[in-house]
């Protein structure tokens, strides 16, 4: 039987999926998991994964010094479109093939985005306290921003980014985007740089992958440039911001409010950040629904029956990406 590495909690969905076929080592589960790793390393061909965090309370990192523990690893499948806790690259390099989960979020993502955005401008959060604590009977609730006649900036124009936008448009806003290039056949408007492109915008929405290449992309030059009018929502990865300009620019009002779904250590927020009356704050929601997480469950283990069966997985990531063949 073909040997598995799950090294956090995945859901009853794969575990039960693959439990049938695989042999499915549950590293949360061991009393000394490093005595376990040790056991079964040479045996591992697969490591099933998402980010999470281990049961010694570390980050828990697939990167290169990881995988070389395991000889015979030839598959990395992560649960999640975002593989930023995967060194997909050293895995690209040692013949190690990375898959995720792309596609099947992407609407349930974008609702996510477009409903922390409305929530985060028009404060139905804040309003919601306020009747719960009997205020209203004393006062209407204050009167908020608008999305009317809003420029929304989206910071990573993919499939989520995209997804949004439909979203956006038919809510009237005026879009743009910045990326590492222009995209042919958009017609949004492109900015080289998150300055300017948060510049030239109301609401700056972060949707491009984490890791370190995008690491505080959003920073507190960016901040300023948003503005104290401006707003920022990150449905993305806590570390495309840089947390303390962040806290700060909500505590000064250097900008109007954030709508966070991802946060740069979760499950833990800061409890500067708790204490800022103009974020709304959410539980990496993006993709949490029932049927959204099946669906990304059933994906991954496609990829793994596929691979299994000396077959082409569906969903490899852009770093483990077949070359074509040479035309003959
Ligand atoms: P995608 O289709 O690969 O889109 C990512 C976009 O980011 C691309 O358009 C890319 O454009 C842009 N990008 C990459 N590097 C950039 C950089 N340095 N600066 C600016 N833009 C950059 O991915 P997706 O499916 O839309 O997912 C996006 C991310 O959302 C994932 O990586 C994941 O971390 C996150 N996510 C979060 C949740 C949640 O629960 N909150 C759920 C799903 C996904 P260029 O190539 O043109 O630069």
């Amino acid at each position: 039987m073909i040997e598995l590495l799950m090294p956090v909690r995945l859901s009853d969905a794969v575990i039960d999926g693959l439990s049938s076929r695989y042999r499915l080592h549950r590293l949360w589960e061991a009393p000394d998991a490093e005595a376990l790793l040790e056991e079964i390393a040479p045996r591992v061909r697969a490591i099933v994964t998402s980010a999470g965090i281990l049961a010694n309370g570390a980050v828990l990192r697939i990167d290169g010094p990881f995988m070389a523990r395991f000889p015979k690893l030839e598959l990395v499948a992560n649960l999640g479109v975002g593989y930023d806790t995967v060194d997909a690259a050293w895995a690209a390099a040692h013949g190690i093939i990375v898959t995720n989960t792309p596609d099947v979020l992407t609407e349930e993502t974008a609702d996510t985005a477009f409903g922390l955005l409305l929530n985060t401008v028009r404060q139905f959060p804040a309003a919601e306290r306020y009747l719960r604590a009997g205020q209203w009977l004393q006062a209407p609730f204050p009167l908020t921003a608008t999305l009317r006649g809003r420029r929304l900036g989206i910071l990573g124009l993919g499939r989520i980014g995209k997804a949004i936008a439909r979203r956006a448009e038919a809510f009237g806003l005026t879009i743009a985007y910045c990326g590492r290039s222009p995209q042919a056949g958009v017609a949004y408007a492109y900015f080289a740089t998150p300055r300017a492109l948060a510049k030239a915008c109301d609401i700056l929405l972060v949707a491009a992958p984490g890791g370190d290449q995008t690491r505080h992309l959003v920073d507190a030059d960016v901040l300023e440039a948003l503005g104290p009018d401006g707003f920022l929502i990150n449905i993305a990865r806590g570390s495309l911001i840089d947390e303390a300009a962040l806290i700060a620019a909500l505590r000064s009002q250097a900008i109007a409010g954030a709508g966070l779904d991802v946060f740069a250590r979760e499950p833990e927020v800061p409890a500067d950040l708790l204490a800022c009356d103009n974020a709304v704050l959410l539980p990496h929601l993006g993709s949490a629904t029932h049927a959204t997480r099946l669906a990304m469950a059933e994906l991954l283990i496609e990829n793994v029956d596929a691979w299994a069966t000396g077959g082409e997985p569906l969903t490899r990531v852009s770093e483990c990406v077949l070359a074509p063949l040479p035309e003959q």
